[in-house]
């Protein structure tokens, strides 16, 4: 009885601890994003204790709510729509008491310890631990039917949707290493896959391009950029133009891959932390740890590899875990 007490206090001076003070709010974890790393993060750490605070960011629900059915997350044999697997995750981080909040961050500053995050502009947290889950953003063309069929015939994510154009003829947009994964993967799956690319070169590596060519049932559509997709309901064509000739010609699909590379949201804390070329976080070897103490990084916004819901959830319970560790060391758990 008198452990419970002991508990019940320390959780109440925790939390007051974490009640705002003017436009400066204090906290113990905070979580920035909410996609599967995000709220897995979140579920670990709010069972930890830590009182997490998370925001979710712009895309909320992350990039699996650009998805219609998600079938290959372990636990769901009949498949399950990406939003509502979202909503499942958020719910279940709200059940141990995660602070689920609206809103973006909008700078950092992670030279000093606690780390100051200024959300939306106005608010400042300061946070002992920070946890990054604010993910990658697929690139897309910018066409207006692009937006109209997406999760319509149009995805991003071969691995999530190919299935779903099982025996069918779809098309790849891009000409880089992920453009060629997505073409080998539907190749096994699809009738024929053509692979529209700007020029008359790819930029794949050259194992790929050689695995490329082995493959049958895989076109190459050189010199060529989708002007337009087409359909009515759903996907049935798309409209190419050869850049050299200025020829236009439809080429009968199902289904649209855009392939032409993915932003890791990590431009805010790119002047603190350790980055590749194209500004994926940099973890140190078999942790979420960033090169600053108390800076955790998981899910696509560290990795340019994997990119899939299960990995990343992985990673958001590394990320809740190491914090977890790394706050009870500093002694900033009560
Ligand atoms: P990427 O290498 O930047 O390639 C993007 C491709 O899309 C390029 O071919 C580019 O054409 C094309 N593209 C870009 N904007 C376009 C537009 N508006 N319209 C039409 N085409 C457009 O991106 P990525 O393929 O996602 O690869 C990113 C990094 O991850 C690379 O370092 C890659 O090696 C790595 N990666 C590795 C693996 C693996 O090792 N298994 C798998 C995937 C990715 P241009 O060539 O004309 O610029």
């Amino acid at each position: 009885m008198e452990l419970f007490k002991k508990m019940e206090t320390k959780a109440a001076e925790s939390v007051k601890k974490d009640q705002p003070s003017g436009d400066t709010e204090k906290v113990t974890c905070l979580i920035l994003g909410s996609g599967p790393a995000g709220y897995t993060a979140a579920i670990y750490a709010a069972r930890a204790n830590l009182h997490p605070v998370m925001y979710q960011g712009m895309e909320i629900g992350g990039q699996l709510t650009t998805t219609t059915d998600v079938e290959n997350y372990p636990g769901y044999p009949e498949g399950i729509s990406g939003p509502v697997m979202m909503e499942d995750f958020k719910k279940q981080a709200e059940r141990f008491g995660t602070d689920i909040r609206w809103g973006m961050a909008t700078s950092v500053d992670l030279a000093k310890r606690p780390f100051r995050i200024v959300i939306d502009e106005k608010k400042t947290i300061e946070t002992e631990s920070l946890i990054i889950a604010t993910g990658a953003t697929a690139k897309y063309l910018g066409l207006e039917s692009e937006k109209k069929y997406m999760g319509h015939g149009v995805s991003a994510c071969a691995t999530c949707d190919g299935f779903f154009y099982k025996g069918q003829d779809v098309a790849v947009v891009g000409g880089g290493d992920t453009a060629a994964e997505e073409a080998l993967y539907l190749s096994g799956l699809c009738n024929k896959v053509y692979l529209i690319h700007r020029r008359d070169e790819l930029r794949a590596s050259k194992i790929m391009q050689r695995r490329l060519m082995e493959k049958a049932n895989i076109e190459i559509v050189w010199d060529s950029i989708p002007k337009e997709i087409v359909g009515d309901q759903a996907v049935n064509g798309v409209i190419v133009e050869n850049v050299r000739t200025g020829e236009e010609k439809k080429i009968e699909i199902t289904g649209f891959f855009v392939a032409i590379g993915h932003k890791p949201n990590s431009d805010i804390f790119i002047d603190y932390l350790d980055h590749d070329d194209v500004g994926y976080l940099k973890t140190r070897p078999d942790t979420s740890k960033t090169n600053i103490d108390g800076v955790f990084a998981c899910g696509d916004v560290m990795d340019s590899v994997y990119r899939q819901a299960v990995t990343a959830a992985g990673t958001g319970c590394r990320a809740a875990i190491d914090a977890e560790r790394w706050l009870s060391e500093e002694g900033k758990l009560g």
